[in-house]
């Protein structure tokens, strides 16, 4: 069915001005404006009130955690103290509270506009341990795009890392695991709805081996790689010490300084660290308020772009920032990076870029995902500035950055509306929150 979206307040695409016409889960036209669809279409769906943007792309986060936001003894506490708090409470998550955390955390960012997430999942407690498979079928269920990273941590504080032995597996579990994931799910095809990627979690939680066989298993199925890298200064002491080698030579000894790779943080890169990233085609996520919550510092985001380094955006885990508003991400990585770089630098336009194209590329989907241009998926975050925060705006694309905009009215996803009237149709939010604030407490305080 062709649907035209028609005559909208403003849109974040050159030569749109009139809308954008949607055909079997893509674009296939960009409308002047005043201007008409040059062919027939079967539905027009006025968007005159409405900012339309890409949709939003997360590119790092932890559903899970949904389940201990501001959990008490955790709070106030940076990277490695935080995780030693949570890790024996993530150990008690069944796969009904799983499901419930994910579910919450999905629901949350496509309310805030976002239309394709991944999730770093790398706690399989026993009885979980099917928890890729759970966030699959939650994602399937509401329509969103996901690229889910099968995290993995094989090395427990008896062997030297950080983790309890009560959330590591073995190493050939893991990979058996992967390897079913990978058969099972990854679609590398335009336009996929769901695929795959692998990710060892930390230098200071996977072997060394672990993250080489992982390399070596995603190359094999044109899957991606993800972990987090370069986060916080406790992690380049514990390299130091363990590996004799800094964060980012660890990551190139074990073969995954390359294009097919996208890293969480990477805030402690030095200059020439940041030239072999561009080299390689690595990606960055950059985690604004995560960073900002632990005070893991500050990301190099102009220098990283300088040098050619793609970056893209992630809200991270939802007890590392308690939130998992993509939208108000876009604010916060511009308020962060424009108060480190000034007003010429930084631009409200360049946190959106980095929200989507830059997002797009970090996953490897920039063919398909993140700009609005024909031949790409027809996933959109449309907002009214109905708000009370918005009256007095003049340019009403920046007046979603400036204002802080914070949740869609409608989104779009493969051309399905999944969000209309700022409400997941069918979708319980009430029960949710009962079910899940249920399950939260239990894993808080059995
Ligand atoms: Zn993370």
């Amino acid at each position: 069915m062709r649907i035209w979206l028609k005559n909208p307040l403003a849109i974040l695409a050159a030569d749109a001005g009139g809308g954008v016409v949607v055909d079997d889960g893509r674009i296939t036209e960009l409308v002047r404006a005043g201007g008409m669809p040059q062919t027939p279409v079967d539905q027009v769906v006025d968007m005159s009130d409405h900012v339309v943007i890409p949709g939003l792309i997360n590119t790092h986060h932890h559903f899970y955690q949904t389940l201990t936001r501001a959990f008490p003894p955790a709070l106030n506490r940076e990277l490695f103290p935080w995780l030693q708090a949570l890790y024996p409470v993530w150990a008690r998550m069944t796969p009904e509270d799983l499901a419930l955390g994910m579910r919450v955390a999905l629901a949350e960012l496509m309310l805030s506009g976002c239309t394709t997430t991944t999730d770093h999942h790398y706690v399989f407690p026993k009885g979980c341990e099917h928890g890729i498979d759970i966030e699959v079928n939650e994602a399937r269920a509401l329509g969103m795009r996901g690229v889910f990273t099968r995290g993995s941590m094989n090395l427990s504080a008896k062997d030297g890392g950080l983790p309890p032995d009560s959330v590591v597996q073995d190493r050939d579990d893991i990979l058996a695991d992967s390897e079913r994931l990978l058969s099972t799910y990854h679609d590398a095809s335009h336009g996929a709805q769901i695929q795959i990627a692998l990710a060892p979690c930390s230098p200071f939680s996977v072997t060394r081996d672990l993250m080489t066989a992982s390399a070596d298993l995603a190359r094999r199925h044109t899957a991606r790689l993800h972990t987090h890298l370069a986060e916080t200064r406790d992690e380049e002491a514990w390299c130091l010490e363990t590996f004799g080698m800094r964060p980012l030579d660890y990551l190139d000894e074990t073969g995954w300084l390359g294009s097919d790779v996208w890293l969480a943080h990477g805030v402690h890169f030095s200059d020439p660290d940041i030239a072999r990233l561009a080299r390689a085609g690595t990606c960055v996520t950059h985690c604004p308020c995560s960073n900002m919550i632990i005070h893991s510092g500050h990301c190099r985001v102009c220098e990283l772009e300088a040098a050619g380094v793609t970056v893209g955006l992630g809200v991270d885990g939802s007890a590392a920032q308690d939130s998992s508003n993509l939208m108000q991400e876009v604010r916060q990585a511009f308020l962060l990076q424009r108060h480190h770089y000034g007003v010429s630098a930084v631009t409200h336009l360049d946190a959106l870029r980095w929200a989507t194209e830059g997002s797009a590329a970090c996953i490897g989907r920039g063919d398909d995902l993140g700009r609005i241009a024909v031949g790409m998926a027809a996933d959109l975050a449309c907002f009214t500035l109905d708000e009370l925060r918005f009256s007095g705006h003049g340019d009403p694309i920046a007046a979603l950055v400036n204002c802080g905009a914070h949740r869609a009215d409608r989104v779009m996803i493969a051309g399905r509306w999944t969000v209309w009237d700022g409400q997941i149709p069918g979708f319980d939010i009430a029960a949710l929150r009962r079910d899940h604030q249920r399950a939260s407490a239990r894993v808080q305080h059995a």
